[in-house]
């Protein structure tokens, strides 16, 4: 309970004008891209590590709970305040403090979003790769704390493969300077390693040290349709004896080429089993071998229809098609629960034969696309309604998605997190063991469970009660 002392407390700490109580402000930041509301009872804007610390010493002895906010479009429910207390929003910093084309490095604040962070870069010749298509509102901080991708992830790797190093406040109001400015530390434990993907449970980051690559001189995209799922998934198996590792390879499958033709018609064959989109990166001349033989193998898996981009506008306009997925997708159902599984590649045309089963068995369309290159499928179960009798039904098509998912060797999120939506399937999993370790860091970090509780080990929202995103909101 935030009392009217505490509200006086927190001002002293940022300054009265950064801590709301407004009906708005609170709307605004008791939510994310779920658009389920569990409203805070104040937020509060600090702009700085000491006075994080500050907050959470404090929130410490009044045992209130501090749930972490960035830019609050995550896709499972993991910055909502969902039992209370006061959202710490980081929305004044974002100030990106260095770029050193030398060191390779980029030093930020955690509320840099992904774009401008991105835009700096290239400004100067350098690369950031993990490319959430959230880019232009998600910011660093929550990047790392869900470990976010994105189609580049197939060569660069998640968020995780960039952070060098980090700042964070502990739950119990600690500054921690964790990692450093060197691609190599073997110093004590990994303590950024344990920050990354900790959903804001285990500490707040205050600054990041992020590993830059040059960037590439040249990128070579192309568009392959398909007869078969299992022809699309054989192509991308085939990149790996080709010697090559494109920088994109995403997958639409049947249901989803069928929701783009009734939306927009571009031309593609509704029988088509999948389509794909490719993309390579690096030296001009390497890009040019690597795109004959992006052809070549497309060929060889019998691809029924090829388009090369000559240029970057034609190669925004395949993209085009992965885009028109968000406004497609609106037209198949009135609600969406959308899931990021993941699981191993090969198993890719196994995962989509199951998910017609399960289409065919509920009566759901499920468009499914994603990272084949990664194996990060994004599933899209379009319901009729978000009613409580439709939300038990499609709670149990959930549980037997993550249950193959999982019996495939795949597991529950490749980049979106757990948050509260998925920690009712979090023993599907991971062991008990398993996630007992976990509760154990949790409590040894925050003996008084103020940071951002109800999330991930400890579920809070029964899976029927979830709530479900209307479908004029975008996916990803
Ligand atoms: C249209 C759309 C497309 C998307 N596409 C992708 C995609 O391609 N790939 C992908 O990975 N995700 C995607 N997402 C999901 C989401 O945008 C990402 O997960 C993103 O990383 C969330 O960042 P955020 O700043 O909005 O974090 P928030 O939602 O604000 O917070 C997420 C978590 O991070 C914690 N957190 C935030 N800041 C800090 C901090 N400074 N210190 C510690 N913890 C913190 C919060 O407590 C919370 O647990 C998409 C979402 C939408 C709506």
């Amino acid at each position: 309970m935030i009392t009217p002392a505490i509200l006086q407390s927190l001002q002293t700490i940022v300054g009265s004008e950064y801590v709301s109580t407004s009906t708005d402000i609170i709307a605004e930041n008791s939510q994310d891209a779920l658009r389920q509301v569990f409203p805070a009872e104040a937020v509060v804007f600090p702009r700085t590590a000491e006075e994080i610390a500050a907050i959470l010493k404090l929130a410490n002895e009044h045992k209130f709970y501090v749930t972490a906010r960035g830019g609050g479009v995550g896709y499972v429910g993991s910055a909502v305040p969902i039992q209370g207390g006061i959202v710490l929003a980081t929305s004044r910093m974002n100030q990106i403090l260095e770029i050193r084309k030398d060191d390779l490095l980029a030093v930020v604040e955690p509320a840099v979003t992904n774009y401008d962070l991105q835009q700096a870069v290239e400004a100067q010749g350098l690369f950031y790769p993990p490319d959430p298509s959230s880019w232009k509102e998600s910011f660093i901080g929550g990047n790392i704390a869900l470990n976010a991708g994105g189609p580049r992830c197939v060569k660069y790797g998640n968020t995780r493969q960039f952070v060098l190093g980090l700042d964070f406040v502990t739950p119990t109001g600690e500054i921690i300077t964790a990692g450093g400015r060197t691609p190599k530390n073997a110093t004590g434990f990994n303590l950024s390693g344990l920050m990354i993907g900790s959903e804001g449970m285990l500490g707040i980051i205050t600054r990041a040290i992020l590993r830059l690559l040059p960037l590439p001189e040249a990128r070579r995209t192309a568009l392959a349709i398909f007869a078969t799922a299992q022809d699309a998934c054989n192509c991308v198996a085939g990149f790996t004896e080709a010697g090559i590792l494109p920088v994109a390879l995403e997958l639409l499958d049947r249901v989803s080429i069928n929701a783009i033709e009734d939306y927009e018609p571009s031309g593609m064959p509704r029988h088509a089993g999948a389509l794909l989109i490719l993309e390579v990166d690096g030296l001009r001349e390497a890009v040019t071998r690597e795109a004959e033989i992006m052809r070549e193998l497309c060929q060889k898996h019998h691809a029924i229809e090829y388009r090369e981009a000559a240029n970057d506008a034609d190669a925004d306009n395949l993209w085009e098609v992965r885009r028109k997925m968000s406004p497609a997708v609106k037209k198949t159902g009135a609600v969406k629960i959308n899931h990021d599984i993941v699981i191993p590649r090969s198993r890719i045309p196994e995962m989509l034969a199951f998910l017609e089963g399960v289409s065919a068995r509920y009566g759901y369309r499920i468009p499914t696309f994603g990272h084949a290159g990664d194996g990060n499928l994004h599933t899209n179960i379009m319901l009729p309604n978000n009613e409580p009798e439709t939300k038990q039904i499609a709670a149990q098509a959930v549980r037997e998605i993550f249950q193959k998912t999982v019996d495939l060797g795949g597991t529950l999120s490749g980049e979106h997190g757990i948050g509260y939506a998925k920690a009712p399937f979090l023993d599907l999993a991971l062991t008990k063991p398993t996630i007992a370790l976990m509760q154990t860091i949790k409590h040894a970090l925050d003996p008084n469970g103020i940071l951002n509780p109800g999330k991930v080990l400890e579920p809070a929202i029964a899976a029927e009660e979830m709530n479900f995103l209307t479908s004029d909101f975008p996916c990803c």
